[in-house]
């Protein structure tokens, strides 16, 4: 971090932060918005600018990220290739953050290409990505590479304390994120952060013996899933507020900001769904493998969720749950067009079968 604080005060124009999901590439991209766009030029992270760079949402920083599998060109082109050549909304520099820059496809890649060949004087270009080796080599060959190691769950702790979470919870949410510190916090300060464990625990239990079980337990799930995407709307509200006037519409110079907050968020709604499910079969794998270690007479530090009994079940069967659900997270992650409802109840019948 030392080294990005020297790079503030004269940044190449582009770079590469390479490492692990969870691995801190996000917080430290913002971090660095917010050095770039400070009022104070120090990254003070409490003027305007610092505070909108750190939640995401100043209107000179565009970020794209993929939708779907890919980051396609006619992203690239829109959030990238226009506004770079083009007056900031607000005075200072612009800042570009690829997500996942290594599922750049190929004429987005090129695209991008041609922007840091041609780099306008006053942006900076930040690429993320956990498979660097995946990037076109070109592209590659114009960023200055910053890598990141995995955080320790220590670290992720301490993190989310120094942002005012108190330490149990902190170490809780660490342990459950695997060190993920983006995961982390979601879990240790959404106003439903745990509760996709308790859907969890209840579905799981639901599911046990019976195919009327599994069935239920995938409805309470997608119940659940539900819930969390109507509660995204009040976020929106949120993250739009200061670029509105009095009477609710986008200032002129905000336009394009606000439309850029609002197609984010019809991304994440559109990926809520698959999203909670996903964390709701995670904490079923989790509470699987508590039992496993319960059951070989490991003690509570190796637990994955210390402060909840260890549910009782034996290691086959427990081993093949995990199998089954890991099973179903892949399918989730690489089928675009994968029902959440199929996934669910093919998980749940193989874990009640194998009960
Ligand atoms: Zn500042």
């Amino acid at each position: 971090m030392a080294f990005l604080r020297r790079a503030v005060e004269r940044p190449h124009h582009a770079y590469l932060f390479a490492g692990p999901e969870g691995g801190g590439k996000q917080l430290a991209a913002r971090a660095f918005a917010a050095a770039l766009l400070c009022e104070r030029g120090s990254g003070c992270g409490s003027c305007r600018a610092c505070r909108l760079a750190l939640e995401d949402r100043h209107p000179n920083v565009f970020a794209v990220e993929p939708e779907g599998r890919d980051i396609h060109v006619e992203t690239v082109r829109e959030e990238i290739w226009h506004p770079a050549y083009r007056t900031a909304p607000e005075p200072g520099r612009k800042v570009f953050v690829v997500r996942e820059a290594d599922r750049l496809n190929a004429a987005a890649a090129d695209m991008l290409l041609k922007v840091l060949e041609e780099p306008p004087a006053d942006a900076v270009f930040l690429l993320l990505s956990a498979r660097p080796d995946e990037l076109p080599e070109t592209v590659l060959s114009r960023c200055h590479v910053v890598t990141f190691l995995p955080l320790s769950e220590e670290f992720v702790a301490g993190a989310l304390e120094e942002e005012g979470v108190e330490r149990d919870l902190a170490m809780l949410a660490a342990r459950l994120s695997g060190g993920n510190l983006g995961r982390a916090r979601r879990l240790a300060t959404a106003p439903d952060g745990l509760s996709f464990r308790d859907v969890a625990a209840r579905a799981l239990e639901r599911a046990e013996g019976s195919v009327s079980g599994a069935i239920e337990a995938a409805d309470l799930v997608l119940e659940a899933a539900e819930r969390y995407r109507k509660g995204l709307k009040d976020e929106l509200e949120r993250d739009l507020a200061p670029f509105l006037d009095e009477r609710g519409r986008p200032e002129e110079a905000y336009r394009g900001a606000v439309r850029r907050l609002e197609e984010r968020h019809k991304r994440r709604v559109k990926r809520s769904e698959r999203d909670y499910v996903d964390w709701v079969l995670l904490a079923v794998s989790a509470l699987l493998r508590d039992a496993v270690v319960s059951a070989v007479g490991l003690g509570p530090e190796a637990l994955m969720n210390p402060d909840l009994p260890p549910i009782a079940r034996g290691v086959i069967s427990a081993v093949s749950g995990i199998a089954a659900v890991e099973e179903g997270r892949a399918a989730l992650a690489e089928e675009v067009n994968v029902n959440p409802r199929l996934v669910l109840e093919h998980a749940f019948l193989r874990l009640g079968a194998s009960s």
